[in-house]
């Protein structure tokens, strides 16, 4: 680099002696995330001219992201995994300056979560942190009003509700969820993370019930990647904010800057207004490239799928019964070798199946996604 020219993200990993990847596998917190608006960018640079109490940015920018995605009351957290130790929190203490001051010490008060056990996933510890214990309701083939209702005894403080397209079968909906939950005078904390777009989500889940939602901030929506935001009903949002950073609490560890609460807001102006019907179609469009240069490789079952099941097209690679090559862990592997290192989404979704994600396919990469991912699987049909 010489001294006239800017400095480049590529000149910083260089330096580093890290690669870079192409993300194909979406808004993964260990790829990256997603990549943050411009409009996100210049509000960080800017917002770092000022210095504010931090309360009080906290209050006005709640109130201006309730007012931006259409809630009643909304708060910043650390992302969406930041929302879900504070609902637990927010569950334990109620507002209440000396419980919100014990934490994680919970003794004598109720501590228990109730989670259908289907919704248990991989981040759900998180609601534990604040000192709480989960009951488990129903079991791995599913729950009903019935059992997620004999499941609430007097030392539960809440109900989770995971909103996720890999564990949205078989389960007490959201909306019956939030009714039995309030029949016993408890909130229904939901998850949904991962949920945006569609859009109507920002409003949906609030509507059928839910008094807290966690949504991320560095996903789809493309704010700074540590940020996320719940939303729901004024009193327990406050209450989440109580037992939130930058107060003294078992959240504050769980610190965002002004930098990126300016961040987050000038992303979610930008989010809401876009055309979701053009996305689509465009995701779809390069989702169909993709799929275009590898459905005929052999063993391979590969469709364009979107559905309530993925926030948006994507592509999905289905190893079918004749496939003989290697499983998808090592076929994702083989593509994160060599100087372009691609990243599809796999692993958790089984080691048949691999999803390629358009949201972080930057323009002039599709192409090389599309060649990459026909040279390995090629290669993998042939081994
Ligand atoms: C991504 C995700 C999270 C974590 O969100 P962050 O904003 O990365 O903290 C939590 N829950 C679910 C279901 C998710 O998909």
């Amino acid at each position: 680099m010489s001294t006239t020219d800017r400095l480049t993200g590529a000149d910083i990993v260089k330096r580093l002696g890290v690669k870079p990847v192409i993300n194909a596998g979406g808004p993964n917190t260990k790829h990256s995330g997603s990549k943050p608006r411009q409009e996100a960018m210049d509000a960080m640079q800017a917002m770092s001219e000022v210095f504010v109490n931090i309360d009080e940015l906290l209050i006005a920018a709640g109130e201006e992201i309730a007012s931006i995605v259409g809630a009643e009351a909304a708060t910043v957290t650390s992302g969406a995994s930041g929302g879900l130790v504070v609902q637990a929190a927010a569950a334990l203490t109620k507002g209440d300056p000396d419980l919100i001051e014990r934490l994680p010490d919970t003794a004598g008060i109720p501590n228990e979560l109730v989670i259908q056990k289907r919704h248990r996933f991989i981040y759900d510890h998180l609601y534990l942190a604040p000192g709480a214990r989960f009951v488990e309701a129903g079991d791995e083939s599913g729950c009903t009003p019935d059992q997620l209702a004999d499941a609430i005894g007097p030392n539960i403080a809440g109900v989770i509700h995971l909103e996720s397209p890999f564990k949205n079968r078989d389960i007490v909906p959201l909306p019956q969820a939030a009714e039995i939950a309030h029949a016993h005078g408890l909130p229904l904390l939901a998850d949904g993370a991962s949920m945006l777009p569609p859009r109507e989500h920002l409003r949906k889940f609030t509507s059928e019930g839910a008094d807290l939602v966690s949504f991320s901030g560095g996903k789809a929506v493309r704010g700074p990647q540590s940020t996320g935001f719940l939303i729901g009903d004024p009193e327990w949002i406050e209450f989440a904010r109580l037992v939130n950073a930058p107060n003294a609490t078992i959240a504050r560890a769980q610190k965002v800057s002004k930098e990126e609460i300016a961040g987050l807001i000038a992303a979610l102006r930008v989010f809401v207004d876009e055309d979701e019907d053009a996305e689509t179609v465009r995701y779809r469009r390069d989702m169909q490239l993709v799929m275009d240069r590898i459905a005929e490789i052999p063993g391979l079952d590969v469709s364009v799928e979107h559905n309530y099941d993925h926030y948006i097209p994507h592509c999905v690679v289905r190893l079918t019964d004749s496939w003989r090559g290697p499983d998808t862990d090592e076929i994702a592997r083989q593509l994160m070798l060599g100087s372009e290192r691609v990243y599809v989404l796999h692993g958790y979704i089984g080691s048949r199946e691999m999803w390629i994600d358009p949201l972080n396919i930057q323009p002039g990469e599709l192409e090389t996604v599309a060649r990459r991912l026909h040279e390995e699987l090629l290669r993998a049909a042939s081994e």
